[in-house]
Parts: structure tokens; sequence; C-alpha cells
């Protein structure tokens, strides 16, 4: 019988889960003087997905008092994206975007990101356990209630006034509150591990995250995410069939695809695998709501869309940087319109990315992508959606983005029935 005891800490808020987004809303929650009890069911460090950051970041970071870790910890800067597909490349260049904000950011092992993150959340007052689980949630306008689940299976119940959920992929209040709907993205698998990557070519950029096309099923694609070790993250990923297809196991599998990139196979070509490869599949999620009676759901706890464009970590600092104010305000006794506020706002941005990841699929991205020549405007607000700044209402990418990739795509001589039966 697992040992229960009366509630043991009454914080002002409890966040679940020490990922970025846990991170940065109890950073700026502590430093606002806050109680702030974070739970982790993981020991860190630990490894995660989720390297190559978007400019937009350095602006979240630096609210939630951030930035300065990030800035010493030595990582590999990031100033762009190259897109590669048989014998074409196109480099977006970050820097040269239509908003305004920072054009440069980091490509970064999570490992050591995450753990340096929630080293600076807890000097600035957060108070951080690790190997605790939250395993029941029980909503509340004024006090909700948590139990928690130790390394020992020794149990607690813990309340605060409001909780943020920000247990990513553990989707801990997605699943407790039968919140969980179906994430309108066609369920897919990446293959990935991290590897010395020897590469001397000297036209490879490791300042820019290389985005590769399988040469003849622009459905399944690369990623290539150099760091300052000399290592690299190498991934892939297509439909789960497809990629199924190869191999006995997700080692065969990923070698067989890797080879079949013919920019990555010469690239890679000393190449040394250091770490198991992970194969991840169906990682789409969604839900019907972002808040509720004393909770709001941050980051990946609430919705992920695609790995594609390196939206998630984005995101997730996003939603922290917005919700903690909010939840100051709340409580403060003021009144806070949590779905005006917080869910519709974030939504909008999220959305951007959900045009831009379907016309990835679609094949509509991709013609653009790879056309090359486009008016220098054009070029810009693509390439500042694409760095992270999907929220800027000034640009018409950000406001009608189905319309005008889909006008653009057509001038790239892009043809919709070609995308038809595609992923
Ligand atoms: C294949 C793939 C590639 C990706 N590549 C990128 C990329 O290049 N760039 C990018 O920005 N994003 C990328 N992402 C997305 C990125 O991984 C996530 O969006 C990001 O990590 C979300 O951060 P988070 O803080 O919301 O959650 P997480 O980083 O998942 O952190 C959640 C934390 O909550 C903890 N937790 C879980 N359950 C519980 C519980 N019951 N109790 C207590 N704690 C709990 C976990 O241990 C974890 O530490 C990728 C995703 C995938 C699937």
């Amino acid at each position: 019988m697992p040992n229960e005891s009366p509630p043991s800490v009454d914080a002002d808020v409890i966040v679940i889960g020490a990922g970025p987004a846990g991170a940065a809303a109890a950073s700026r929650l502590a430093r606002d003087g806050l109680h702030v009890e974070v739970l982790e069911r993981n020991h860190f460090p630990r490894f995660a997905i989720g390297e190559s950051l978007l400019p937009q970041c350095m602006l979240h970071l630096d609210e939630s008092g951030l930035l300065e870790t990030v800035q010493a910890g030595g990582y590999q800067h990031k100033n762009g994206a190259v897109f590669s597909r048989n014998d074409k490349q196109t480099a977006i260049d970050f820097r040269d975007k239509f908003s305004a904000g920072w054009g440069t950011t980091y490509q970064v092992e999570r490992a050591d990101f995450d753990h340096r993150l929630i080293q600076a959340a807890s000097s600035h007052g957060a108070h951080v356990s690790f190997g605790m689980s939250v395993t029941d949630f029980q909503p509340d306008d004024e006090r909700p209630r948590l139990r928690v689940t130790d390394d020992d299976g020794r149990e607690s119940h813990l309340t605060a006034r409001f909780v943020l959920d920000a247990s990513g992929y553990g989707r801990v209040l997605a699943r407790l509150l039968a919140l969980s709907r179906h994430p309108r993205m066609e369920p897919r698998m990446a293959l990935f591990t991290h590897v010395e990557d020897h590469i001397n070519d000297p036209d490879f950029d490791r300042e820019k995250i290389l985005i590769g096309v399988h040469p003849a099923d622009d459905s399944v694609w690369y990623w290539l995410i150099p760091f300052a070790n000399g290592h690299s993250s190498v991934g892939v990923v297509g439909d789960i069939d497809t990629l199924s297809r190869a191999g006995n196991d997700a080692m065969e599998r990923w070698h067989y695809w890797i080879s079949a990139e013919p920019r990555y196979r010469s690239l890679l070509k000393r190449a040394r695998v250091i770490r198991p490869v992970d194969e991840l599949q169906g990682y789409a999620a969604d839900v019907d709501r972002l808040h509720g009676p004393g909770y709001a759901l941050l980051g990946n706890a609430g919705e992920f869309l695609d790995p594609v464009f390196s939206s998630g970590v984005t995101i997730a600092l996003r939603s922290a940087s917005m919700a903690a104010p909010l939840v100051e305000r709340q409580l403060e006794g003021q009144w806070v319109d949590w779905q005006a506020e917080f869910e519709e706002p974030l939504r909008r941005g999220i959305d951007t990315f959900r045009a831009f990841v379907d016309a990835w699929y679609d094949g509509r991205l991709q013609s653009i992508i790879f056309h090359g020549s486009h008016p220098q405007e054009l070029k810009r607000m693509i390439s500042a959606v694409l760095a992270g700044y999907a929220w800027d209402s000034d640009n018409p990418f950000v406001t009608s983005p189905q319309k005008r990739l889909t006008t653009l795509a057509e001038l790239c001589g892009h043809h919709p029935s070609t995308a038809e039966g595609r992923a």
C-alpha cells in the first residue's frame, strides 16, 4: 500500500515538468516573488529531442531571466536553415527577415540546455524536486490539488493556488482530465541519434540546420543539427509505414534512410554513432482547451505539431511567457480571461506554424523553397515565420498563411494535383 500523507506543500504555483516551458514559467514567477514548486519526473541531466532553437526563443528566454545562462552555455550559433533536395540547395538566413527581433539563436544538446535552464530557475528562487511524478489532479478555482509519487513509490498530496502543466510528452493533465483531441496532423515517425560527425566539407555551414529531402519521396525529410563540440543530431521523418519498411530495428532503419540521401551520405561518411537510435511515432498531440479551473497547459503538454520547422521549444517558451503574467494577475485577485488572453493568441501563432507544416507535407512549401528566386520582401516574410515570428500580425504570411502560401506555390509552378496522395 502506498504511504498516503496529508498535503505537505502549499505553494502559490506548482509547475509540472522541468523542460523549457516549466523552467521558463518557474523562473519568471519565482523572480517576481511567488512561492513556486517544480515537480519533475526525471533526474537531470536527461536526454531530450528538440535541439534546434528559433531566434524568437531569445526574447522569451530573456523575459524569463534565462538568456544569460544560455549565452554562457557555449552552444553552437545558429543563423538559419539550408534546405537540400537532389542537386538543389536553398539557404534561408534568419538575420534577413521581415519581423523585428533576434536573427540568431543556438543549436543545443537538450540534456545540458534543460539542466541549465532549471538550475537558473532554481537560483531565481523556484524550488525544484526531481524524481517526482504527478499522478493525480483535482482542478479547483481556489486550491487545485495534486498527488505526487516519488521514485520509491511514496505518495503525497500538494495544493497550490495555480498549477501550470509543462509535462511535455507526459501530457499529465490531458490524460488525467481527458482533454486530448485528435491532433489534425498525420501520424508520422522519427528516427534519430547523435553522431561524432567528422564533417570536413568546406561548403557545410555549421551555423544552419540542414533539412534534406529524400531524392525520390518528398514526404521523407531529414535533419542535421551540428553542435559546438563536433557532434550532430541526425534524424529522419516520414510516414510510419514508409520508414518501417526498411531494416529490422531502429539502428538499421536509420542507417538505411540516411544513406538514401546523397548529401547526408556524403557529409556523414566518416560519422560515428554515439547513442542508440531512438524511434518516436505519433508525437503530434492536441487538447480541447489549454486552461481550466486553477490550471493552464504550456508547451507540448497542450499542442505539438511536427518537428519540421523546429517550432516546439519556441511555442513552449512563448506559452510560458504568456501564462506567467496572467497567473500573477489572477493571484493578485484580478480577473483573467484565459481564453481571450492566453489560448486564442497562443493558438494564432501555432496555427501559422500549422499552415507552414501542412504546406511542407503537401508540397507547396517545398515548391516555394526550391524555386529559389522570389521578390526579396516575400523571402523576408517567409524567413520571419521560419525564425519563429509566427505571432507578428504585420506579416501577411502570419495573418493569411494558407492563402499566401497557396498563391506563391502556384506562381512557383506547384500544381495542387501533385500534392494529392501525399502525406
Ligand atoms: C522528432 C522530434 C524532433 C524535434 N525537434 C525539435 C527542434 O529541432 N526544435 C524544437 O524547438 N523542437 C523540436 N521538437 C519539439 C520539442 O521536443 C518539444 O516541443 C519541447 O521539448 C517541448 O518543451 P516542453 O517544456 O513543453 O516539454 P518537455 O521538453 O517534454 O519537458 C517536459 C518535462 O515534464 C516531465 N514530466 C513528464 N511527465 C511528468 C509527470 N507525470 N510528473 C512530473 N514531470 C513530468 C518530463 O520528464 C520532462 O522533463 C521535436 C520533437 C520531435 C518529436
